[in-house]
């Protein structure tokens, strides 16, 4: 049997954030219940025929969902063909969980949770649109502790309007205090559509200048390594051998089914995408018609830039054998000119059959990788 990674769409938030671009939606609850019906039904048909290796249920706030829609999808979920081995994730935000959410995914045999802080500080998490404290992070987070979670991520942010470097490290501090297994640190990015967005056009958003988001970025490198944390991407960071391997099936390019809306999957070179607006795509599964709103199939270019794009955010990097071994050609045919040209400039570095960003390539990872474009 084939094995594949599978992701589950939860597109309902209690309240937008300011800067989310993300396919979620506030004040659609209406929906909930149908949604949660589509979404089995599509769990059971596409997942039949292979061995669940991870399963990442996000969006949204899928601790949003009332537990007994939870209890639904857990329950679909836990009739598949689940690899004993299974890394089981659910993203979680303070202000939308609780006891009994909690106890019924350790119960069905959820391993992992994922929970969104972005920063400590009252003012700061107001400003970018948040409805938690940082109190009920701590809440949460003791209460998935003492229900037996051993693996939990802490989602934070830096880049966020008004922030100082001494707030970052004080959200750091008061992070690695409670000591979880997995840290992921993105800056912020504004995105087109949001209310940041417009705010930024308006020249209202005081966003920290460019060195002061590098200086946050080469703290968090600091702090997190003192911690005892490794960073294997370029914005995540895990105790050892405690990567998110879901994660790692997109950064690897490997197989994954995405279901619910605006859900991606990635099977046999096919790239495919469910219908983004909840309502066409409950339409579609009730008709019993394809959710589908998009299918690509790769060309072979597509491939091997995609390969490289997402194998380059590890920081190990992507391995020449693997390439050579997908795609029936040796990385210099493809490559060699811009290897050289970055390796010469110190900001890729090629050893042990390997090819990765340097420190410094990291900071100038847009450009390194638009050369990775085959024409
Ligand atoms: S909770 Fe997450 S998905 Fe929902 S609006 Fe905020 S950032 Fe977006």
């Amino acid at each position: 049997m084939d094995k594949i990674s599978l992701y589950v769409h939860i597109p309902f938030c209690k309240r937008k954030c300011f800067y989310c671009d993300f396919p979620s939606y506030a004040g659609k609850e209406y929906l909930v219940e149908e949604y949660v019906e589509c979404l089995i039904q599509e769990i059971q048909e596409k997942c039949k025929l292979y061995e669940i290796q991870t399963i990442f249920i996000g969006g949204g706030t899928p601790s949003y969902l009332e537990p007994k829609f939870m209890k639904k999808i857990l329950e679909t979920i836990k009739k598949l063909n689940l690899n004993s081995n299974l890394e089981f994730t659910i993203e979680c935000n303070p202000g939308s969980l609780n006891y009994e959410k909690l106890n019924l995914m350790k119960e069905f045999g959820v391993n992992r949770i994922s929970m969104g802080l972005q920063a400590i500080q009252p003012s700061l998490l107001k400003g970018i649109g948040r409805i938690h404290n940082f109190e009920e992070f701590k809440e949460n987070f003791k209460m998935a502790r003492e229900l037996g979670f051993n693996n939990i991520n802490a989602d934070l942010m830096f880049g966020l309007p008004t922030q100082t470097l001494s707030n970052w490290k004080e959200t750091l501090e008061e992070v690695i205090k409670l000591n979880p297994e997995h840290i992921s640190a993105y800056s912020l990015i504004i995105e087109e559509g949001t209310p940041f967005y417009n705010m930024d056009e308006e020249g209202k958003l005081l966003i920290p200048a460019e060195d002061d988001e590098r200086n946050m970025y080469n703290l968090t490198l600091n702090m997190l390594k003192d911690a005892g944390y490794e960073q294997y991407e370029i914005s995540n960071y895990a105790k050892h051998n405690l990567e998110c391997k879901h994660n790692l099936v997109y950064w690897n390019m490997d197989k994954w089914i995405g279901v619910g809306s605006s859900a991606a999957s990635y099977i046999n070179g096919k790239r495919l995408k469910n219908f983004s607006l909840i309502e066409d795509y409950i339409r579609a599964i009730k008709n019993n018609k394809s959710a589908y709103e998009e299918v690509i199939e790769n060309s072979n270019k597509d491939n091997i830039e995609e390969f490289m794009f997402m194998g380059l955010r590890k920081i190990k990097g992507i391995e020449e054998y693997e390439f050579r071994k997908r795609f029936k050609i040796n990385i210099d045919e493809v490559y060699g000119t811009v290897l050289k040209k970055y390796i010469d400039c110190g900001l890729l570095k090629r050893e042990y059959g390997r090819v990765y960003l340097t420190k410094k390539g990291i900071e100038f990872s847009n450009n390194v990788m638009s050369e990775f474009l085959l024409n």
